[in-house]
């Protein structure tokens, strides 16, 4: 579509960051944007839009501004999924697999209640070793994980893919070959 095409005009792409070899595909001339920005947010969350959410959880650090916006949007409420060691209650943890190694992200443990119902929200999404903890983490705090939200997807490295096996449903917004 043509919205889709000016979209993916706003983002900026860096060869050989942070690492030879890498695209980076950059959303901060996105979010500077503010056509673009609101626009964004408008269509992650269409197939949401007048039903019931929780809570929206982003993914530190793109997934708090773009999932601020979102809360915001379905009246719902913000918490954020950290990076370890970074939030100040108790936590619970869990370790997700990148491209090389492991790390870990946290989310306070009373920051969503069994049964509620909740969005993922992150700018991207590759091999989907990010989001599928996120929603491992959130599945284990009992929430019922509604739907994940990405600004792009990068579909040759099978994350959304691996998502929806999950039974989890994903938007993204567009799409890098
Ligand atoms: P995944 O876990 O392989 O799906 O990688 C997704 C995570 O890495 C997300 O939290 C993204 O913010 C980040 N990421 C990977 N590649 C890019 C990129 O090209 N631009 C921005 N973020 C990226």
């Amino acid at each position: 579509t043509t919205v889709e095409r000016d979209l993916k005009a706003a983002i900026r792409t860096i060869p050989d960051y942070p690492k030879p070899g890498i695209l980076f595909r950059d959303i901060t001339t996105l979010l500077s944007d503010a056509w673009a920005f609101r626009r964004t947010v408008d269509e992650m969350v269409q197939p949401w839009a007048g039903m019931k959410i929780d809570k929206v959880a982003g993914i530190e650090a793109r997934g708090f501004i773009l999932g601020g916006a979102v809360a915001h949007q379905v009246s719902a409420g913000f918490v954020p999924i950290r990076k370890k060691g970074k939030l100040p209650h108790k936590r619970v943890s869990i370790a997700y697999s990148l491209e090389y190694g492991l790390d870990e992200m946290e989310i306070h443990e009373d920051a969503v209640v069994a049964g509620e119902r909740v969005i993922l929200v992150d700018d991207l999404i590759a091999t989907g070793g990010t989001a599928v903890g996120a929603v491992t983490l959130m599945r284990q705090l009992g929430a019922e994980v509604l739907a994940a939200c990405f600004v792009i997807d990068l579909p040759d490295l099978g994350g959304a893919d691996k998502l929806r096996q999950l039974d989890v449903p994903v938007r993204t917004v567009l799409t890098f070959d």
